[in-house]
């Protein structure tokens, strides 16, 4: 499924449920982690936060303790985007070549 950068929204899995139940707090971050499993669009959604410094709720199935620790130990990624971009297309063509 591809997303036009900026419209990946529409094709979230939790764009059905009651938002109030990703912006939890402490250990109830990690149940509603669970609605982010196979989402379409996590990688755009992580990348969001992780670019935008989102400190709140869970954001890519990860949650904002999570998060905080992936920003710190990574100080030098720039986009964030681009990284997860790359990374998801390198895997694609890996997939591709063990398939082939
Ligand atoms: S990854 Fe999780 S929070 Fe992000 S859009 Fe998908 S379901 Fe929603």
């Amino acid at each position: 499924m591809e997303f036009v950068k900026g419209d990946w929204r529409i094709g979230a899995s939790c764009r059905s449920e009651d938002p109030e139940q990703l912006f939890v707090r402490g250990a109830e971050q990690r149940k509603a982690k669970i609605i982010c499993l196979g989402c379409p669009v996590r990688t755009e959604c992580l990348a969001e936060a992780l670019d935008n410094r989102i400190e709140f709720g869970v954001w890519g199935g990860m949650t904002e303790r999570e998060r905080r620790a992936l920003l710190r130990r990574r100080p030098d990624i720039d986009s964030w985007q681009e990284l997860l971009d790359t990374a998801r297309r390198e895997h694609a063509d890996l997939e591709e070549c063990q398939v082939s």
